[in-house]
């Protein structure tokens, strides 16, 4: 047999476990498995004796913006930023200038996505337009599902978000309609709006504008409130719903309550509630700016619980790229820097950390970065996992080295935002990242190009309900 690149010696991590294999990639695609490569030819030879060999990534949850504020990042920086984090496929979430709510805007994301992106790209659609014909329109151009927020646009920010905020709730039942009728995945950013502006004016009025403030316009009870609304309005609809970045038990608790009853509904939470804490605030400031807040050590307990048992399939980064100047208004005043953070660097370092320190297996740690996203939104067995035919997606993972995070290193136009991790120290590197066959990303060096990346169009019919 020829191929194109042979991986030898590598640990696999298949699904049925990590094996001492070797990994023949021909056209993109694993061609060959096997316990030694007799009789196969390969044009290049990577010996990866030692380490560990990965599906990428699948960050199911991202943000670049492209084509609004290019000073933030774009598909061409923040996927190169993926590369080099070992993510190999992002799906974009539909923020953007115009908001990426018709089938319009969706066809001019792609274009962009398909120019510039060093790694595969999915791109959600924003159904709150309540408009049948371009929501349809967006699915026959391969949306890989949808995206909701309960919560009104961000102060200042409304045109990236118009066709997205569903504070309404008779506006959310329509729009739950809609995707319903699609098939695909509809993610969902659940803070209750009204509770959150209630908490947010006590808060101005008692002239609270530090950075703990904004942690305490959105207790806990703001996620868990909207995350019931919204399942229990679902429950006569039966919309395929997932709630983005769960960040504590209690949102993680009426999660738990709907699936034991049958709800058609997943869940995943972020890396920046699984390694940090409100505590980090002080360290970090405006950095640490996200929504739903960071919390508390109890509830970072209760994530990893979630995640070892299942009722939280994946962890996704809600990469943010901004600016600094947009972050550093919170100096003056919190309530006027937007939210989010960069860390699409850090998602697999972070979780092969605790894999290799033995909190989760490998294998558990591919199936909530990797596989449980790819069938959850209908790209496996494509995309997802190592096996013959699929898409030659893969990372090595050298677990003999260390990581430490520094700017210089980040590939991200946020690096200079990416202070919650600064100065951390991941067991393991990322060494190579392969996207369709082709290497993008080897030993801190991205190598790939512009337009390496595939557009990742979800097949309905397998989207996945078991998580
Ligand atoms: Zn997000």
């Amino acid at each position: 047999m020829q191929v194109d690149t042979l991986i030898r010696n590598a640990q696999v991590a298949l699904e049925s476990g990590v094996s001492r294999l070797d990994v023949g990639i021909r056209d993109g695609r694993i061609a060959a498995l096997s316990a030694g490569s007799d009789g196969i030819e390969a044009g290049e030879t990577i010996d990866a004796a030692g380490k560990l060999l990965l599906p990428g990534a699948i960050d199911i949850h991202f943000h670049c913006r492209a084509p609004a504020y290019p000073q933030r990042g774009d598909f061409a920086t923040e996927t190169r930023a993926a590369a080099a984090g070992g993510v190999t496929s992002v799906f974009e979430m539909p923020i953007s200038k115009p908001c990426c709510s018709t089938g319009d805007v969706f066809r001019m994301r792609k274009a962009l996505g398909e120019r510039d992106a060093y790694v595969n790209f999915g791109l959600y659609g924003a159904p709150g337009l309540l408009d049948r014909d371009e929501i349809a329109d967006m699915v026959a151009e391969g949306a890989i599902g949808f995206k909701i927020f309960m919560t009104a646009a961000p102060k200042g920010r409304d045109d990236e978000f118009e066709g997205l905020c569903l504070p309404d709730v008779p506006e959310l039942y329509q729009a739950l309609r809609l995707v319903a009728e699609t098939g695909l995945v509809c993610a969902v950013h659940a803070e209750n709006n009204q509770l959150l502006e209630w908490h947010t004016a006590q808060l101005i009025k008692a002239n609270r504008n530090d950075v703990p403030a904004h942690g305490e316009s959105r207790p806990p009870h703001v996620e868990a409130l909207a995350i019931a609304t919204l399942l229990a309005l679902n429950e006569s609809i039966g919309a395929d719903l997932h709630i983005a970045h769960v960040s504590g038990a209690e949102a993680l608790a009426v999660i738990r309550r709907f699936q034991a009853t049958g709800s058609a509904v997943s869940a995943e939470t972020c890396p920046h509630y699984l390694f940090f804490t409100e505590d980090d605030l002080g360290r970090v400031g405006p950095y640490a700016k996200v929504n739903p807040p960071m919390r508390t050590a109890a509830d970072q307990a209760a994530l990893w619980q979630g995640l070892l048992d299942g009722s939280l399939m994946s962890i996704t980064t809600d990469h943010s790229p901004f600016t600094v100047e947009e972050k550093e208004r919170a100096r003056e005043d919190i309530w006027a820097t937007p939210p989010g953070a960069p860390g699409v660097e850090e998602l697999l370092l972070g979780v092969m950390h605790e894999a290799l320190g033995g909190r989760l297996s490998v294998n558990q740690a591919v199936e909530l970065l990797a596989t449980n996203g790819a069938k959850r939104f209908g790209v496996y067995p494509e995309r997802g996992h190592i096996g013959i035919d699929a898409a030659a997606d893969l990372v090595i993972y050298d677990p003999n080295t260390e990581t430490t995070i520094h700017r210089d290193m980040l590939f991200s136009k946020a690096r200079d935002c990416d202070k919650l991790y600064a100065g951390m120290t991941f067991k393991g590197a990322v060494e190579r990242t392969i996207v369709n066959g082709k290497t993008v990303f080897l030993r801190g060096e991205i190598v790939g190009s512009a337009g390496d990346g595939q557009f990742v169009r979800p097949n309905a019919a397998s989207v996945s309900r078991e998580f």
